[in-house]
């Protein structure tokens, strides 16, 4: 035996690389001699013909036929079945004996009708083509199984790589199918070499530990003989020295907790994923049993509710194992949606439909909140999860930043409001970590606060549809729970890691603000009606609630509370991280948009249900009720034309301007206006009129009692005057409302990603062609433009709406959009000053900077808001608002809203066709707190409803408002998930301080403050009405009302 690593390292290095390769030297290697022993002949196959996604049950009727190694099976989507009829060899009695399938495809092993363990085929190094069978053949026995094997691989069937669009005729070839005698002392040595390779590899070349790895990998490669056995047990005591060198007191620990991260929809549909979930579910329960230590943790109730569905023995299996400890719930939410995107109350009903069902199902609540992978993190979450009865938050995607490096590891993370939770990102920077020593090493080096709390996570296992950890990761880190130069290593759980955490929690840092994520910032644009759909049917559902909770309270008479579990649950499902984003492939916005129209027409008629017990279809007075914390005034179609109003719509509707209440109702009559709240709403008197001047050849000027318009007929606007002020908006000169083009084409991740070199590369879109005017006043102004060359293919038609009550300008829009790479925004370039923009997110708004002083400034060139982004003077604004988008941009005066993207991967036709989206501007005096902005961004987005009644129709009484502050909104009101009273949910939304009182006409018995589960919070107050409610800035209350 040598006495010393050569001088020549790196070709030793290179020998320990070959010694484990499975590629090269099989034959001579340890790799090679771990299967020994191959019996195709002992599996007796048969194949099912070609079938859809079926049950266990009817898969046993379909027609089998004899089948072959080296088959292909297609087109991509499809299913087969195949009947396994083993005998293993008496030649295998005494050995572990594993049966290897390849069908390079995802594929589920069945046994007596229950799923037992995933397979998935191909080359990749996340393969998985093994089952044990048994660990001691008898020799001779038999066994019969299923597999389950589905055309598409573990990342879908993109067309010659990952995220490109889905071949539609992808085929996939049975490769392997045999009984194979399964070496583990082999497996051991062979396991022992691979970590002191990456130690001697990955570690500094000078260091101490990689020299001392490499020499004993060298020697025991000397020793060992691959055919001889007796020399493999010195080997291994060779290494089990090594890795028994222990750490000092100091060294770093890393706890490791098994998962599997499992998109919800990405590359293949929803129908896919359930299987995906099974497959991994079954895998891990098996290795469960394996490794009586070994934790592994899954979030998404919406995936444990599927498997409960679809596959009831294994969802048993699952219900023991969280018993017993070793399969940890954590997530507390539906799915892992979206951080940017959905709206307050969707992000508050992902943790209660969540949290409702963990508890439900398994006993407790969770206790993380877990989204490794989503594109940048609300700053109004903090305050949402600590809502929900959470106080710990697991992510990592900030490591995927493209400008800045995010400086922590562990620190707590703190909202708008205030609200912290405790946060960590894994630094090895990955949610599918390999387990192998580099990354527990990097859970150290790269751990930015491990001088204020020694501790990380590794989150190790393969994600969508992968099944989790591998044997081989588990072996791994099994054999170095405390090995010198490495991370003293335990499996744990989620929760077990936070309470190491906890201990230093007091010496962290805190990041005050949103986790803004540098990277996929197309993803505010991609798959528009997507986006469209998703903010329609939040809005539908918030009045679906609204009009129950009211009508059941006043115990209208027939009405019956509906149960919107499963539109709810459809709305969640679709704010997923890949969905919601727009970066999935065609087939998911096909289901999505099909989910979207059912949540809206059931909506819809639940709507008209309710209100049309209210009246009848005679009647000749109408009802209008407005769903939302604030007064609406709105110019509106009557749905009768009895009634004499000053104007009649382009359309023949008679066109009247009313005030509704804040959650309440108002009657109109040919004669008089009546309203449930007595005070200041009434339809105003003053006479408010809006008239156009059509006299000057080459533009149209629009005025109000607020505003003076001029627009162009080419589309564009020249001037916008604040008439009170005399405030000229638009910068003398320029153009707004111009349509710009920019060459949209990024690094890789197509649907997900807009470049900042895509701002220096645009062009204007082609002018308006034709323009008319609908309506000239004076209640309303409609001109119409038509763009016949908007772009290459495309072509926008606009109605630009001004209004005799308001300074805000709506343009409807509609367009024809086919073009290739391009990003559409529409711009308005303004003479307002101001270094930040705010933008309008779930319960409040955030300041972004107008200017690229520093990298983090330059990372926002895009940003996502919701209904509105504003940019004010101390005296003087203007919003931007829209209906359906969320992709902005403020700088340097000009203000852009980001309207459609044309990326061709991984859906080839991404908003390819019909598009309609209203944006809005809002001239208003003061800042937007003074000028009214958050209830400005309402009112682009509800519905008023109307329903005919009879002329002696009486009102009902409020059930519940807000008075005594401008800042508090009451943005919900349903009824209780357990039935007992209603929940409201009030926030601040100015950022300030407030007091506000209940206001209700019906007598309350009680008010209790409750948490986002609906739970009291101790210690409990009594609240009445007219007790002074107090809230601090952006904070968000709920409360248990009972009648
Ligand atoms: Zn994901």
């Amino acid at each position: 035996m040598t006495t010393a690593v050569p001088p020549t390292r790196n070709i030793v290095v290179e020998r320990v690389e070959k010694f484990i390769s499975d590629t090269y030297f099989t034959d001579v290697n340890i790799k090679g001699r771990i299967y020994t022993h191959f019996e195709p002949s002992a599996v007796q196959l048969q194949v099912s013909e070609r079938c859809d996604r079926i049950p266990y049950r009817d898969a046993l009727n379909l027609k089998y036929e004899a089948c072959t190694v080296g088959r292909s099976f297609g087109p991509s989507w499809a299913t087969y079945w195949f009947k396994l009829d083993i005998e293993v060899p008496s030649t295998m009695k005494g050995k572990e004996v594993h049966l290897l399938w390849n069908s390079n495809s995802e594929a589920l092993i069945w046994r007596d009708g229950v799923p037992i363990q995933g397979l998935t085929g191909g080359t990749w190094v996340d393969k998985r083509i093994e089952f044990k069978l048994t660990n001691n053949s008898s020799g001779n026995e038999k066994y019969h199984l299923m597999v389950e094997m589905a055309c598409n691989g573990m990342f879908g069937v993109g067309k010659d790589g990952l995220i490109n669009p889905c071949d539609p005729d992808k085929t996939f070839a049975l490769s392997k199918c045999e009984l194979a005698v399964f070496d583990n002392e082999c497996y051991q040595l062979y396991t022992y070499f691979t970590m002191l390779y990456d130690i001697a590899k990955n570690f500094p070349e000078g260091s101490l530990r990689s020299n001392q790895a490499l020499y004993v990998a060298n020697n025991m490669i000397n020793y060992c003989d691959i055919n001889a056995r007796e020399t493999w047990a010195p080997c291994i005591k060779m290494a089990k020295e090594f890795f028994s060198q222990k750490n000092g007191d100091s060294q770093h620990s890393v706890l490791a907790t098994g998962h599997c991260h499992i998109d919800v929809a990405w590359l293949w549909p929803y129908a896919e994923t359930k299987r995906k979930a099974a497959r991994s579910f079954a895998t891990q329960i098996l290795y469960m049993d394996y490794y009586p230590d070994y934790q592994f943790v899954q979030s998404q109730a919406q995936l444990y509710s599927w498997t409960k569905q679809l596959y009831p023995e294994l969802y048993d299996k699952i219900k023991q194992k969280v018993k017993s400890g070793q399969f940890v719930t954590t997530g507390g939410t539906w799915v892992e949606m979206d951080g940017n995107l959905p709206s307050g109350e969707s992000f508050i009903r992902q943790f209660l439909f969540g949290q409702r069902f963990f508890k439900q199902e398994f006993g407790a609540y969770c206790t993380e909140f877990w989204l490794p992978d989503t594109f940048g993190y609300s700053g109004q979450l903090p305050q949402v999860i600590r809502h929900m009865g959470i106080a710990n938050f697991i992510t990592q995607k900030l490591s995927w930043n493209n400008i800045n490096k995010f400086p922590h590891s562990s620190f707590h993370w703190e909202g708008i409001d205030g609200s912290r939770v405790l946060c960590h990102f894994p630094p090895a920077n990955t949610y599918n970590s390999a387990a192998d020593v580099k990354e527990v090493v990097l859970s150290m080096t790269n751990n930015k606060d491990a001088q204020r709390a020694n501790n990380s996570l590794l989150v190790y296992g393969h994600g969508d549809g992968g099944g989790g950890p591998t044997i081989e990761m588990l072996e791994r880190l099994t054999k170095m729970p405390n090995t010198d130069g490495i991370p003293k290593v335990t499996l744990g759980s989620p929760r077990d890691f936070f309470e190491r955490l906890q201990v230093d929690a007091h010496k962290l840092n805190a990041w005050v603000g949103e986790l803004y994520f540098e990277l996929h910032r197309g993803t505010y644009t991609s798959q528009a009606n997507c986006k469209r759909g998703n903010r329609k049917c939040e809005f539908l559902l918030h009045d679906v609630e609204a009009v129950s909770t009211i009508l059941d309270a006043n115990r209208v008479e027939s009405f019956k509370y509906p149960n919107l579990n499963e539109q709810w649950e459809l709305l969640l499902l679709n704010q997923f991280h890949d969905v919601l984003p727009g970066s999935s492939i065609g087939l998911v916005y096909k289901d999505a948009a099909e989910h979207h129209k059912k949540i809206e027409s059931d909506c819809i008629q639940h709507l008209n249900g309710s209100l049309g017990l209210l009246g009848s279809a005679t009647g000749t007075d109408v009802l209008f009720f407005n769903p939302t914390g604030f007064t609406v005034e709105k110019v509106i179609e009557l749905p009768i034309n009895t009634i004499p109003t000053p104007q009649i719509s382009s359309s023949g509707k008679s066109l009247a301007l009313i005030k509704v209440p804040a959650y309440g109702f108002t009657k109109m009559s040919a004669t008089a206006m009546t309203s449930s709240l007595s005070s200041s709403a009434v339809l105003s008197t003053v006479q408010l009129t809006v008239k156009i001047d059509e006299s000057n050849s080459d533009h149209y000027q629009i005025s109000n009692s607020f505003i003076s318009l001029s627009i162009k007929k080419d589309g564009t606007i020249s001037s916008l005057v604040d008439r009170a002020l005399n405030r000229q908006v638009i910068v003398p000169g320029q153009f707004g409302n111009r349509f710009v083009l920019y060459d949209d084409i990024p690094l890789f991740w197509d649907a997900w990603d807009v470049e900042i070199y895509s701002q220096e590369k645009s062009k204007l879109a082609g002018p308006a062609t034709s323009s008319r005017v609908l309506e000239s006043g004076p209640l309303r102004v409609i001109v119409e433009f038509e763009h016949a060359n908007f772009a290459h293919q495309s072509t926008l038609k606009q109605r630009v709406i001004m209004y005799a009550n308001t300074s805000r300008v709506d343009f409807e829009t509609n367009i024809e959009w086919h073009e290739a790479h391009k990003m559409l925004k529409v711009e308005f370039p303004t003479t307002l000053r101001a270094t930040t923009a705010s933008y309008d997110i779930q319960f409040g708004h955030v300041q972004r900077p107008t200017h690229f002083n520093t990298s983090w400034d330059v990372a926002k060139f895009e940003v996502c808001g919701h209904k509105w982004a504003d940019l004010s003077e101390y005296d003087f604004g203007l919003a931007l608002l829209n209906d359906c988008k969320y992709g902005y941009s403020v700088h340097s005066g000009v203000m852009k809203l980001s309207l459609l993207r044309a990326p061709k991967a991984p859906d080839a036709d991404a908003d390819m066709g019909s598009h309609q989206f209203t944006y809005s501007l809002y001239v208003h005096k003061g800042n937007l707190q003074q000028g009214d902005v958050v209830a400005q961004g309402y009112q682009v987005n509800c519905n008023l409803y109307s329903q005919l009644v009879d002329a002696d129709y009486q009102i009902l009484p409020t059930l519940i408002s807000v008075a005594g502050s401008n800042s508090a909104v009451l943005e919900t009101i349903k009824r209780a998930e357990d039935n007992n009273g209603y929940i409201v949910r009030v926030y601040e939304s100015f950022g300030g301080h407030t007091n506000f009182h209940f206001v209700s006409d019906l007598s309350i018995k009680n008010i209790q403050e409750v948490n986002g589960l609906e739970e009291p919070i101790t210690p409990t107050t009594q609240i009445k009405l007219n007790t002074k409610v107090g809230l601090t800035p952006f904070q968000l209350k709920s409360f248990r009302i009972q009648l």
